[in-house]
């Protein structure tokens, strides 16, 4: 079983010693982008599969019969061609009162050009980002080039991401902490709640930071709980 608990006074102590205003970084594939459905409807209409989103239990689509490299063309396809089907998973109203207490940023890792195998997706993430107004509400994409960087290099103080990798280096990394968006192939990730924090959804990463910078947390009930499913 997976429990969502939070160490809020670990939570706390993060606020009090990040200063007077935090930098958050908020990724976007499978964390405000519901990418996965499309990858895995192309990866299936290119190999006669029916894969489910719930059948992605392994970070590397091992379980898909597949791998990273080969299923990196079918999400390439799903950002430029099949980008307005990507749904916002979000809320603006939260982000907007997120930032009041906090500098926060959208953060992706992907190539910047047309090169490589994430090549060629920026331009529509960029159309994406304005056809669900949230470039009304924050800065410009910060984009991090796999080539010359990680979204460790990065000054942020919390990230709010679904990656296990990031999570191993996060656990390394004194005074930074991570949301850990839950999905089905990042339940093997130790999280103790208080450097790695498993949350249903970006959303209710929002509110705790929210509910920390103002005060008003008191005690997070776990919010769910999920059986491990057996590779
Ligand atoms: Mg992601």
């Amino acid at each position: 079983m997976v429990n969502m608990d939070v160490d809020v006074e670990a939570l706390k102590l993060w606020r009090r010693d990040t200063g007077s205003r935090p930098r958050i970084a908020l990724d976007i594939d499978s964390t405000w982008a519901g990418v996965l459905p499309v990858i895995i409807d192309n990866f299936n209409k290119a190999k006669g599969t029916n894969f489910t989103v719930e059948d992605h239990i392994d970070w590397d689509f091992k379980n898909l019969g597949s791998d990273y490299m080969e299923m990196m063309p079918f999400y390439a396809s799903a950002w430029i061609n099949r980008w307005r089907e990507i749904s916002f998973l979000g809320d603006l109203s939260l982000t907007i009162e997120l930032t009041k207490d906090y500098y926060v940023s959208l953060l992706t890792t992907r190539s910047p050009t047309s090169e490589g195998v994430t090549g060629g997706t920026v331009d529509t993430m960029h159309e994406w980002i304005r056809l669900h107004g949230i470039d009304k509400i924050l800065p410009p994409a910060q984009i991090c080039d796999p080539k010359q960087n990680k979204a460790k290099d990065f000054d942020y103080d919390a990230y709010i991401d679904d990656s296990p990798r990031l999570a191993d280096t996060v656990m390394q990394m004194p005074g930074k902490i991570q949301f850990l968006v839950d999905q089905g192939y990042n339940r093997e990730v130790k999280d103790d709640g208080k450097k790695i924090i498993r949350v249903q959804d970006a959303n209710h990463a929002m509110r705790l930071l929210i509910e920390v910078a103002r005060g008003t947390i008191v005690s997070e009930e776990p919010r769910m709980t999920i059986k491990l499913k057996k590779c």
